[in-house]
C-alpha cells in the first residue's frame, strides 16, 4: 500500500515526524507537506503566486503552499503513475480538529484534498496542543490505518472516504476504544484581540476557538472526553437537504426569461 502524508502545521512538525515513523511498518509512505504553519487553511488553494517543490535532508518534500495544494500538485502531476497512493493521510495535527473546526481545518483540508480526487483519506488530530504522548497517538493511529488498509483503493475498490479522527493525549494503554462519533458543535469564537505595532497601527489577531456547546454522547467532543478515540464519516456535500423543500416552497421557480 502507498501513502500520501501531508500536515497543516509543516514538514518540521513532531506529528508528521512521528506519523510518518509509525506509517513505515504498514505502507510505503510519501511524504509532500507545507513548508510553513498552515493551520486554519482548510482548503485553500494557491492560484496567485507559483509553488515550488522542495527535498528536506530527511526525504521529506515540502512545498511553499497550503496543506490541499500539497496534496492536488501530488495528486495531479507531482506523483508518476505508479506511486499514486491508496490513501491520503493527514497529521497527526497540533490541537483537536472537532466540531466547527473541521471547516477550517487545513489538516481535514489536506485529507479531504485526496477526497475529493477520489483517494480515501483519513485526518488524524491530538486533542491538547504540546505533543504530550505524541508518540502512543502515532502508534494508535498506524493500527487504525492498518485496519482500513483493506477498504482502500488498490484492494477491495469502495467508493472513496473520509475520516476524521481525534486523539486523547494518553498513554498507549491508557488510550481508550475506538468510537464512531457525529462531529459536536462550538459556541462561536472568541472576540478578536487588538494590539498596537510600533508604530501606532491597530493589529488584529482571531481569537481563540469557542467552547464545546454540544458535547453531548455521541459526539466528538465527548468521546475524546472520555479517553476514546473519537472517528468520524466525514462528507463534503454542504446542500442543507432537509431545508431544500422549505425554500422551494418559499421561493417557487420563476419562468426563465427568453
Ligand atoms: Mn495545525
Amino acid at each position: 500500500m502507498r501513502i500520501l502524508l501531508s500536515n497543516d502545521d509543516g514538514f518540521r512538525a513532531p506529528g508528521l515526524e512521528a506519523l510518518h515513523q509509525a506509517l513505515q511498518e504498514v505502507a510505503t509512505v510519501k511524504v509532500v507537506a507545507p513548508e510553513h504553519n498552515n493551520s486554519a487553511k482548510s482548503n485553500s488553494l494557491t492560484l496567485t503566486a507559483p509553488l515550488y517543490v522542495q527535498q528536506a535532508a530527511n526525504g521529506f518534500t515540502y512545498v511553499n503552499g497550503t496543506p490541499a495544494d500539497c496534496v492536488h500538485i501530488a495528486l495531479t502531476g507531482m506523483l508518476a503513475e505508479h506511486e499514486l497512493p491508496d490513501l491520503v493521510v493527514s497529521g497527526i495535527n497540533n490541537g483537536a480538529n472537532m466540531g466547527d473546526d473541521t471547516i477550517y481545518s487545513g489538516t481535514v483540508g489536506a485529507a479531504m484534498e485526496g477526497y475529493l480526487f477520489g483517494v480515501p483519506a483519513v485526518a488524524f488530530s491530538l486533542v491538547d496542543k504540546g505533543w504530550a504522548h505524541l508518540d502512543a497517538a502515532a502508534k494508535r493511529c498506524a493500527e487504525l490505518v492498518r485496519s482500513l488498509m483493506p477498504l482502500t483503493h488498490g484492494q477491495a475498490h469502495t467508493a472513496p472516504w473520509l475520516l476524521n479522527v481525534n486523539l486523547p493525549n494518553r498513554p498507549y494503554t491508557e488510550l481508550g476504544a475506538l468510537q464512531w462519533t457525529r462531529l459536536g458543535r462550538r459556541h462561536a469564537a472568541q472576540r478578536v484581540m487588538t494590539q498596537d505595532n510600533p508604530r501606532g497601527e491597530t493589529m488584529y489577531w482571531i481569537g481563540a476557538a469557542g467552547e464545546a456547546r454540544d458535547a453531548t454522547p455521541g459526539t466528538d467532543f465527548h468521546a475524546t472526553a472520555q479517553g476514546q478515540v473519537s472517528i468520524t464519516p466525514l462528507q463534503v456535500d454542504l446542500t442543507d437537504h432537509d431545508r431544500l423543500p422549505y425554500w422551494r416552497a418559499l421561493l417557487p421557480p420563476t419562468e426563465s426569461p427568453r
